[in-house]
Protein backbone atom coordinates (compact mmCIF):
# COMPACT_ATOMS: atom_id res chain seq x y z
CA UNK A 1 0.00 0.00 0.00
CA UNK A 2 1.59 3.08 -0.69
CA UNK A 3 -0.44 5.33 1.62
CA UNK A 4 2.05 3.99 4.29
CA UNK A 5 5.45 5.71 4.44
CA UNK A 6 4.51 8.98 4.98
CA UNK A 7 1.47 8.40 7.14
CA UNK A 8 3.14 6.00 9.45
CA UNK A 9 5.43 8.78 10.80
CA UNK A 10 2.33 11.28 11.30
CA UNK A 11 1.39 11.93 15.15
CA UNK A 12 -2.26 10.69 16.14
CA UNK A 13 -2.38 13.84 18.55
CA UNK A 14 -6.04 13.78 19.18
CA UNK A 15 -6.26 10.71 21.34
CA UNK A 16 -9.10 11.50 23.26
CA UNK A 17 -11.68 8.93 23.45
CA UNK A 18 -14.76 9.96 22.37
CA UNK A 19 -16.30 8.09 25.75
CA UNK A 20 -18.56 11.24 26.86
CA UNK A 21 -20.36 11.34 23.88
CA UNK A 22 -20.76 7.62 23.72
CA UNK A 23 -23.66 7.80 26.50
CA UNK A 24 -25.88 10.14 23.83
CA UNK A 25 -29.07 7.52 24.47
CA UNK A 26 -31.72 6.41 22.48
CA UNK A 27 -34.19 9.38 23.86
CA UNK A 28 -31.95 11.86 22.82
CA UNK A 29 -31.53 10.67 19.29
CA UNK A 30 -35.60 10.08 19.18
CA UNK A 31 -36.37 13.48 20.26
CA UNK A 32 -33.89 15.15 17.62
CA UNK A 33 -35.66 13.40 15.18
CA UNK A 34 -38.77 14.41 16.67
CA UNK A 35 -37.81 18.11 16.42
CA UNK A 36 -36.01 18.14 13.06
CA UNK A 37 -38.92 15.92 11.34
CA UNK A 38 -41.08 18.19 8.96
CA UNK A 39 -42.53 15.52 6.66
CA UNK A 40 -43.61 12.02 6.57
CA UNK A 41 -40.91 9.94 5.23
CA UNK A 42 -41.09 7.87 2.53
CA UNK A 43 -40.19 4.64 2.16
CA UNK A 44 -41.31 2.17 -0.81
CA UNK A 45 -41.07 -1.09 0.67
CA UNK A 46 -44.13 -3.21 1.24
CA UNK A 47 -45.95 -3.16 4.51
CA UNK A 48 -46.12 -6.56 6.13
CA UNK A 49 -49.42 -7.25 8.02
CA UNK A 50 -50.12 -10.09 10.32
CA UNK A 51 -53.89 -10.18 11.89
CA UNK A 52 -54.59 -11.66 14.74
CA UNK A 53 -58.00 -13.64 12.82
CA UNK A 54 -56.12 -14.53 9.32
CA UNK A 55 -60.07 -15.14 8.04
CA UNK A 56 -61.25 -11.54 8.87
CA UNK A 57 -61.11 -9.15 6.16
CA UNK A 58 -57.64 -6.96 5.39
CA UNK A 59 -59.05 -3.50 5.67
CA UNK A 60 -56.82 -0.83 4.00
CA UNK A 61 -57.80 3.46 3.21
CA UNK A 62 -56.07 5.68 0.69
CA UNK A 63 -57.96 8.72 2.51
CA UNK A 64 -59.05 10.04 5.51
CA UNK A 65 -62.61 10.05 4.53
CA UNK A 66 -62.79 6.33 4.28
CA UNK A 67 -62.29 6.32 7.83
CA UNK A 68 -65.33 8.04 9.26
CA UNK A 69 -63.35 10.46 11.78
CA UNK A 70 -65.42 13.13 13.72
CA UNK A 71 -65.47 15.77 11.48
CA UNK A 72 -63.72 18.19 14.21
CA UNK A 73 -60.84 15.81 13.82
CA UNK A 74 -60.64 15.25 9.94
CA UNK A 75 -60.30 19.10 10.53
CA UNK A 76 -57.74 18.75 12.72
CA UNK A 77 -55.92 16.00 10.77
CA UNK A 78 -56.14 18.39 7.36
CA UNK A 79 -55.15 21.67 9.25
CA UNK A 80 -51.97 19.85 10.07
CA UNK A 81 -51.10 19.31 6.09
CA UNK A 82 -51.91 15.59 6.22
CA UNK A 83 -53.52 14.86 2.56
CA UNK A 84 -53.95 11.13 3.20
CA UNK A 85 -52.36 8.02 5.40
CA UNK A 86 -48.92 7.43 5.40
CA UNK A 87 -48.07 3.99 4.41
CA UNK A 88 -48.28 2.35 7.87
CA UNK A 89 -51.71 4.25 8.85
CA UNK A 90 -52.98 2.73 5.64
CA UNK A 91 -53.42 -0.54 7.53
CA UNK A 92 -52.31 1.05 11.03
CA UNK A 93 -55.73 3.19 11.05
CA UNK A 94 -58.97 1.08 10.15
CA UNK A 95 -57.38 -1.54 12.63
CA UNK A 96 -57.24 1.00 15.79
CA UNK A 97 -60.37 2.73 14.80
CA UNK A 98 -62.42 -1.01 14.11
CA UNK A 99 -65.06 -2.48 16.58
CA UNK A 100 -64.53 -4.15 18.59
CA UNK A 101 -61.38 -2.49 19.01
CA UNK A 102 -58.27 -4.79 18.22
CA UNK A 103 -54.75 -4.95 19.82
CA UNK A 104 -51.74 -4.18 17.24
CA UNK A 105 -47.97 -3.85 17.67
CA UNK A 106 -46.96 -1.53 15.15
CA UNK A 107 -42.95 -1.25 13.67
CA UNK A 108 -41.57 0.97 11.45
CA UNK A 109 -38.67 3.46 11.45
CA UNK A 110 -38.91 7.05 13.30
CA UNK A 111 -40.42 9.73 10.96
CA UNK A 112 -43.23 7.21 8.83
CA UNK A 113 -46.56 8.46 10.86
CA UNK A 114 -46.73 6.34 14.32
CA UNK A 115 -47.59 9.00 16.49
CA UNK A 116 -50.30 10.63 14.51
CA UNK A 117 -51.88 7.20 13.99
CA UNK A 118 -51.89 6.53 17.85
CA UNK A 119 -53.16 10.32 18.43
CA UNK A 120 -56.08 9.81 16.02
CA UNK A 121 -56.88 6.49 17.68
CA UNK A 122 -57.08 8.01 21.04
CA UNK A 123 -59.17 11.06 19.96
CA UNK A 124 -61.41 8.88 18.31
CA UNK A 125 -62.47 6.38 20.64
CA UNK A 126 -62.76 9.52 23.87
CA UNK A 127 -66.12 10.38 25.28
CA UNK A 128 -65.99 14.01 26.03
CA UNK A 129 -68.63 13.85 27.86
CA UNK A 130 -67.20 11.38 30.59
CA UNK A 131 -64.33 13.49 32.88
CA UNK A 132 -62.13 10.90 33.78
CA UNK A 133 -59.43 9.45 31.78
CA UNK A 134 -59.97 6.95 28.92
CA UNK A 135 -57.01 7.25 26.74
CA UNK A 136 -53.65 6.26 28.43
CA UNK A 137 -50.07 6.96 26.40
CA UNK A 138 -46.76 5.69 28.18
CA UNK A 139 -43.52 7.41 26.50
CA UNK A 140 -40.08 6.65 27.65
CA UNK A 141 -39.12 10.35 28.34
CA UNK A 142 -40.71 13.53 29.82
CA UNK A 143 -39.92 15.42 26.64
CA UNK A 144 -40.87 12.42 24.38
CA UNK A 145 -44.23 12.85 25.89
CA UNK A 146 -44.54 16.11 25.59
CA UNK A 147 -43.68 16.46 21.88
CA UNK A 148 -47.02 13.37 21.61
CA UNK A 149 -49.01 15.82 23.96
CA UNK A 150 -47.81 18.53 20.95
CA UNK A 151 -49.46 16.44 18.24
CA UNK A 152 -52.89 15.65 20.97
CA UNK A 153 -53.21 19.35 20.50
CA UNK A 154 -52.60 20.38 17.23
CA UNK A 155 -54.93 17.43 15.75
CA UNK A 156 -57.29 17.97 18.64
CA UNK A 157 -57.48 21.57 18.22
CA UNK A 158 -61.62 21.40 16.97
CA UNK A 159 -61.93 19.58 19.86
CA UNK A 160 -61.78 21.42 22.61
CA UNK A 161 -64.21 19.50 24.92
CA UNK A 162 -60.81 16.68 25.34
CA UNK A 163 -58.08 17.29 27.51
CA UNK A 164 -54.88 16.41 28.37
CA UNK A 165 -52.94 15.72 31.39
CA UNK A 166 -49.58 15.28 31.76
CA UNK A 167 -48.27 12.31 34.51
CA UNK A 168 -44.85 13.86 34.73
CA UNK A 169 -42.02 14.18 37.14
CA UNK A 170 -42.70 17.70 38.54
CA UNK A 171 -46.30 17.50 38.23
CA UNK A 172 -47.10 17.56 42.10
CA UNK A 173 -50.42 15.98 42.48
CA UNK A 174 -52.47 15.32 45.63
CA UNK A 175 -53.64 12.31 46.62
CA UNK A 176 -57.34 10.89 45.79
CA UNK A 177 -58.35 13.84 44.26
CA UNK A 178 -59.33 12.15 40.41
CA UNK A 179 -58.06 13.53 37.55
CA UNK A 180 -60.96 14.90 35.19
CA UNK A 181 -58.98 14.89 31.29
CA UNK A 182 -59.62 12.16 29.13
CA UNK A 183 -56.47 11.32 27.88
CA UNK A 184 -52.93 11.20 30.08
CA UNK A 185 -49.86 10.97 28.76
CA UNK A 186 -46.78 10.57 30.68
CA UNK A 187 -43.73 8.70 32.17
CA UNK A 188 -44.20 4.73 33.17
CA UNK A 189 -43.05 5.75 36.93
CA UNK A 190 -44.84 8.95 37.17
CA UNK A 191 -48.27 6.91 35.73
CA UNK A 192 -47.79 3.92 37.94
CA UNK A 193 -47.78 6.38 40.90
CA UNK A 194 -51.00 8.36 39.48
CA UNK A 195 -53.02 4.84 39.59
CA UNK A 196 -51.39 3.07 42.33
CA UNK A 197 -50.26 4.83 45.04
CA UNK A 198 -52.36 8.31 44.55
CA UNK A 199 -55.09 6.97 42.84
CA UNK A 200 -55.85 9.27 40.62
CA UNK A 201 -56.47 7.48 37.45
CA UNK A 202 -58.64 4.47 37.63
CA UNK A 203 -57.15 2.02 35.34
CA UNK A 204 -60.22 0.23 34.60
CA UNK A 205 -61.89 3.04 33.13
CA UNK A 206 -58.79 3.43 30.25
CA UNK A 207 -60.29 2.42 27.15
CA UNK A 208 -57.20 2.78 24.91
CA UNK A 209 -53.47 2.02 26.29
CA UNK A 210 -50.50 2.67 24.23
CA UNK A 211 -47.05 2.26 24.51
CA UNK A 212 -44.92 4.94 22.45
CA UNK A 213 -41.28 3.48 21.50
CA UNK A 214 -40.68 0.41 23.13
CA UNK A 215 -37.31 0.23 22.22
CA UNK A 216 -36.26 3.11 23.52
CA UNK A 217 -38.20 2.55 26.83
CA UNK A 218 -36.68 -1.06 27.40
CA UNK A 219 -33.31 0.82 27.26
CA UNK A 220 -34.06 3.00 30.63
CA UNK A 221 -33.87 0.57 33.69
CA UNK A 222 -37.41 -0.11 35.30
CA UNK A 223 -39.36 1.08 32.87
CA UNK A 224 -40.02 -2.40 31.74
CA UNK A 225 -41.72 -3.42 34.39
CA UNK A 226 -43.40 -0.76 35.44
CA UNK A 227 -44.72 -0.44 31.86
CA UNK A 228 -46.21 -4.21 32.48
CA UNK A 229 -47.49 -3.20 36.13
CA UNK A 230 -49.82 -0.80 34.45
CA UNK A 231 -50.63 -2.68 31.69
CA UNK A 232 -51.62 -5.56 34.18
CA UNK A 233 -54.33 -3.07 35.98
CA UNK A 234 -55.97 -2.44 32.64
CA UNK A 235 -59.70 -4.39 31.89
CA UNK A 236 -60.14 -7.04 29.61
CA UNK A 237 -61.73 -4.91 27.30
CA UNK A 238 -59.05 -2.21 26.68
CA UNK A 239 -57.51 -1.78 23.47
CA UNK A 240 -53.65 -2.03 23.79
CA UNK A 241 -50.98 -0.66 20.99
CA UNK A 242 -47.56 -0.73 21.37
CA UNK A 243 -45.07 1.17 18.77
CA UNK A 244 -41.61 0.64 17.78
CA UNK A 245 -39.17 2.21 15.76
CA UNK A 246 -36.94 -1.15 15.97
CA UNK A 247 -37.41 -4.79 16.70
CA UNK A 248 -34.87 -6.60 18.40
CA UNK A 249 -35.60 -10.00 20.17
CA UNK A 250 -35.99 -8.16 23.47
CA UNK A 251 -38.47 -5.46 21.80
CA UNK A 252 -40.52 -8.09 20.60
CA UNK A 253 -40.43 -9.78 24.20
CA UNK A 254 -41.51 -7.13 25.48
CA UNK A 255 -44.00 -6.61 23.10
CA UNK A 256 -45.67 -9.75 23.43
CA UNK A 257 -46.04 -9.35 27.54
CA UNK A 258 -47.82 -5.81 27.19
CA UNK A 259 -49.93 -6.81 24.15
CA UNK A 260 -52.36 -10.05 24.40
CA UNK A 261 -53.54 -11.44 20.89
CA UNK A 262 -51.88 -8.34 19.00
CA UNK A 263 -52.21 -7.61 15.03
CA UNK A 264 -48.87 -6.93 13.70
CA UNK A 265 -47.53 -4.44 11.15
CA UNK A 266 -44.32 -3.87 10.23
CA UNK A 267 -42.49 -1.25 7.29
CA UNK A 268 -38.76 -2.47 7.05
CA UNK A 269 -36.35 0.17 7.13
CA UNK A 270 -35.61 1.37 3.41
CA UNK A 271 -32.30 -0.21 2.28
CA UNK A 272 -29.26 1.83 1.74
CA UNK A 273 -26.93 1.78 -0.86
CA UNK A 274 -23.67 3.06 -2.19
CA UNK A 275 -24.70 2.27 -5.75
CA UNK A 276 -25.19 6.09 -6.41
CA UNK A 277 -21.92 6.99 -4.77
CA UNK A 278 -18.66 7.99 -5.70
CA UNK A 279 -16.30 7.53 -3.49
CA UNK A 280 -12.48 8.81 -2.91
CA UNK A 281 -10.08 8.99 -0.39
CA UNK A 282 -7.46 11.34 0.37
CA UNK A 283 -4.28 10.97 1.36
CA UNK A 284 -2.34 12.80 4.28
CA UNK A 285 0.05 12.53 7.06
CA UNK A 286 -1.36 14.34 9.74
CA UNK A 287 -4.43 16.65 10.44
CA UNK A 288 -3.32 19.75 9.19
CA UNK A 289 -2.99 18.21 6.05
CA UNK A 290 -6.06 17.06 6.21
CA UNK A 291 -7.24 20.39 6.84
CA UNK A 292 -5.70 21.65 3.87
CA UNK A 293 -6.58 18.67 1.82
CA UNK A 294 -10.13 19.86 2.51
CA UNK A 295 -9.64 23.79 1.90
CA UNK A 296 -8.67 22.67 -1.56
CA UNK A 297 -11.83 20.93 -2.03
CA UNK A 298 -13.93 22.99 -0.41
CA UNK A 299 -14.84 25.57 -3.20
CA UNK A 300 -15.84 21.99 -5.20
CA UNK A 301 -18.00 19.81 -2.15
CA UNK A 302 -19.59 23.59 -1.33
CA UNK A 303 -21.58 23.63 -4.49
CA UNK A 304 -23.64 21.23 -2.73
CA UNK A 305 -24.28 21.05 0.95
CA UNK A 306 -21.71 18.92 2.95
CA UNK A 307 -21.13 16.94 5.80
CA UNK A 308 -18.16 16.36 7.54
CA UNK A 309 -17.68 13.78 10.08
CA UNK A 310 -15.08 13.68 12.96
CA UNK A 311 -13.88 11.09 15.07
CA UNK A 312 -14.18 13.31 18.21
CA UNK A 313 -15.30 15.91 20.00
CA UNK A 314 -12.45 17.66 20.33
CA UNK A 315 -11.56 17.71 16.59
CA UNK A 316 -14.68 18.34 15.37
CA UNK A 317 -14.33 21.71 17.57
CA UNK A 318 -10.56 22.49 15.86
CA UNK A 319 -11.75 21.80 12.97
CA UNK A 320 -14.43 24.12 12.87
CA UNK A 321 -12.18 26.74 14.48
CA UNK A 322 -9.63 26.26 11.64
CA UNK A 323 -12.06 27.05 8.66
CA UNK A 324 -13.95 29.61 10.01
CA UNK A 325 -10.41 31.54 10.27
CA UNK A 326 -10.07 30.99 6.98
CA UNK A 327 -12.65 32.58 6.51
CA UNK A 328 -15.26 29.62 5.48
CA UNK A 329 -18.96 29.74 7.33
CA UNK A 330 -19.44 26.16 9.20
CA UNK A 331 -22.25 24.90 11.61
CA UNK A 332 -21.10 23.11 14.38
CA UNK A 333 -23.42 19.74 15.77
CA UNK A 334 -21.74 19.03 19.13
CA UNK A 335 -22.70 16.62 22.03
CA UNK A 336 -22.22 19.45 24.13
CA UNK A 337 -25.08 21.57 23.07
CA UNK A 338 -28.35 20.88 24.77
CA UNK A 339 -30.93 18.76 22.06
CA UNK A 340 -33.00 22.18 20.91
CA UNK A 341 -29.37 24.08 20.08
CA UNK A 342 -28.98 20.62 17.73
CA UNK A 343 -32.04 20.56 16.60
CA UNK A 344 -31.64 24.22 15.71
CA UNK A 345 -28.41 23.82 14.02
CA UNK A 346 -29.39 20.61 11.78
CA UNK A 347 -32.88 22.75 11.09
CA UNK A 348 -30.85 25.59 9.71
CA UNK A 349 -28.89 22.70 7.77
CA UNK A 350 -31.67 21.71 6.24
CA UNK A 351 -33.40 24.34 5.04
CA UNK A 352 -30.28 25.14 3.68
CA UNK A 353 -29.49 28.24 5.68
CA UNK A 354 -25.99 26.28 6.00
CA UNK A 355 -24.03 24.73 3.61
CA UNK A 356 -21.45 22.70 5.91
CA UNK A 357 -22.14 20.92 8.75
CA UNK A 358 -19.53 19.48 10.91
CA UNK A 359 -20.25 16.34 13.35
CA UNK A 360 -18.86 13.62 15.12
CA UNK A 361 -19.96 10.17 14.49
CA UNK A 362 -21.53 9.95 17.81
CA UNK A 363 -23.82 12.59 17.92
CA UNK A 364 -25.06 12.45 14.05
CA UNK A 365 -25.89 8.63 14.85
CA UNK A 366 -29.16 7.84 14.60
CA UNK A 367 -29.67 11.26 13.21
CA UNK A 368 -31.76 11.20 9.38
CA UNK A 369 -30.45 14.09 7.68
CA UNK A 370 -31.77 13.16 3.79
CA UNK A 371 -30.26 14.99 0.80
CA UNK A 372 -26.81 16.02 1.81
CA UNK A 373 -24.95 15.45 -1.13
CA UNK A 374 -21.42 15.67 0.10
CA UNK A 375 -19.37 13.79 2.64
CA UNK A 376 -16.63 13.93 4.19
CA UNK A 377 -15.10 11.77 6.51
CA UNK A 378 -12.58 13.67 7.83
CA UNK A 379 -12.07 10.47 10.13
CA UNK A 380 -13.21 7.38 9.06
CA UNK A 381 -16.09 5.65 10.88
CA UNK A 382 -15.35 3.58 13.64
CA UNK A 383 -16.77 1.62 16.19
CA UNK A 384 -15.81 1.92 19.94
CA UNK A 385 -13.42 -0.46 20.13
CA UNK A 386 -11.87 1.71 17.27
CA UNK A 387 -12.56 -1.26 14.32
CA UNK A 388 -14.24 -0.39 11.26
CA UNK A 389 -18.41 -0.22 11.45
CA UNK A 390 -19.63 -0.85 8.32
CA UNK A 391 -22.68 -0.13 9.74
CA UNK A 392 -21.71 3.44 10.30
CA UNK A 393 -19.95 4.29 6.96
CA UNK A 394 -22.80 2.97 5.01
CA UNK A 395 -25.79 5.29 7.47
CA UNK A 396 -22.99 8.44 6.71
CA UNK A 397 -22.65 8.31 2.89
CA UNK A 398 -25.43 5.94 1.50
CA UNK A 399 -28.95 6.95 -0.03
CA UNK A 400 -31.87 4.78 0.51
CA UNK A 401 -33.75 3.45 -2.62
CA UNK A 402 -34.84 5.49 -6.05
CA UNK A 403 -35.39 9.21 -3.80
CA UNK A 404 -31.31 8.93 -3.14
CA UNK A 405 -29.35 11.39 -5.29
CA UNK A 406 -26.41 11.15 -6.37
CA UNK A 407 -23.41 11.88 -3.90
CA UNK A 408 -19.94 12.12 -3.00
CA UNK A 409 -17.97 10.93 -0.58
CA UNK A 410 -14.53 11.48 0.38
CA UNK A 411 -12.32 10.10 3.10
CA UNK A 412 -9.44 11.59 4.60
CA UNK A 413 -6.71 8.53 5.20
CA UNK A 414 -3.33 9.46 7.78
CA UNK A 415 -1.90 6.18 8.50
CA UNK A 416 -0.93 2.58 7.52
CA UNK A 417 -4.14 2.01 10.27
CA UNK A 418 -6.28 4.26 8.52
CA UNK A 419 -5.53 2.78 5.08
CA UNK A 420 -6.28 -0.70 6.50
CA UNK A 421 -9.43 0.22 7.69
CA UNK A 422 -10.37 2.05 4.53
CA UNK A 423 -9.32 -1.29 2.27
CA UNK A 424 -11.82 -3.17 5.10
CA UNK A 425 -14.56 -0.88 3.37
CA UNK A 426 -13.72 -1.11 0.10
CA UNK A 427 -13.74 -5.18 0.28
CA UNK A 428 -16.94 -5.14 2.49
CA UNK A 429 -18.86 -3.03 0.21
CA UNK A 430 -16.98 -3.95 -2.77
CA UNK A 431 -17.11 -0.81 -3.90
CA UNK A 432 -13.74 0.83 -5.38
CA UNK A 433 -12.86 3.66 -3.17
CA UNK A 434 -10.48 5.99 -5.58
CA UNK A 435 -7.84 7.35 -4.82
CA UNK A 436 -8.04 11.39 -5.27
CA UNK A 437 -5.57 14.12 -6.08
CA UNK A 438 -6.56 17.47 -4.05
CA UNK A 439 -4.09 19.39 -6.38
CA UNK A 440 -5.77 17.78 -9.41
CA UNK A 441 -9.56 18.01 -9.44
CA UNK A 442 -11.16 17.38 -12.54
CA UNK A 443 -12.06 14.44 -11.27
CA UNK A 444 -14.81 15.20 -8.87
CA UNK A 445 -16.22 18.62 -10.67
P1 LIG B 1 -43.34 8.58 13.91
O1 LIG B 1 -44.19 8.56 15.13
O2 LIG B 1 -43.37 7.29 13.14
O3 LIG B 1 -41.95 9.04 14.16
P2 LIG B 1 -44.88 10.90 13.18
O4 LIG B 1 -46.27 10.50 13.41
O5 LIG B 1 -44.24 11.75 14.23
O6 LIG B 1 -43.96 9.63 12.89
O7 LIG B 1 -44.82 11.62 11.77
C1 LIG B 1 -43.62 12.14 11.23
C2 LIG B 1 -43.87 13.46 10.54
O8 LIG B 1 -44.76 13.26 9.46
C3 LIG B 1 -44.54 14.49 11.45
O9 LIG B 1 -44.02 15.76 11.12
C4 LIG B 1 -46.00 14.37 11.10
O10 LIG B 1 -46.67 15.60 11.30
C5 LIG B 1 -45.95 14.02 9.62
N1 LIG B 1 -47.06 13.13 9.20
C6 LIG B 1 -47.59 12.07 9.85
N2 LIG B 1 -48.59 11.51 9.15
C7 LIG B 1 -48.70 12.22 8.01
C8 LIG B 1 -49.55 12.14 6.85
N3 LIG B 1 -50.49 11.21 6.73
N4 LIG B 1 -49.35 13.06 5.88
C9 LIG B 1 -48.39 14.01 5.98
N5 LIG B 1 -47.58 14.15 7.03
C10 LIG B 1 -47.71 13.26 8.04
Amino acid sequence: LEAGDAALHGTNDDVDQPEEEEKEDKATQSLLNKLIRSNVVNNTNQVEVLQRDPNSPLYSVKTFEELRLKPQLLKGVYEMGFNRPSKIQENALPMMLAEPPQNLIAQSQSGTGKTAAFVLAMLSHVDPGLKWPQCLCISPTYELALQTGKVIAQMGKFYPEVKLAYAVRGHKMERGVKIKEQIVIGTPGTVLDWCVKLKLIDPKKIKVFVLDEADVMIATQGHQDQSIRIQRMLSKGCQMLLFSATFEDSVWKFAERVVPDPNIIKLKREEETLDTIKQYYVLCNCKEDKFSALCNIYGAITIAQAMIFCHTRKMANWLSAQLSKEGHQVALLSGEMVVEQRAAVIERFRDGKEKVLITTNVCARGIDVEQVSVVINFDLPLDKDGNPDNETYLHRIGRTGRFGKRGLAVNMVDSQRSMDILKTYERHFNKKIMRLDTDDLDEIE
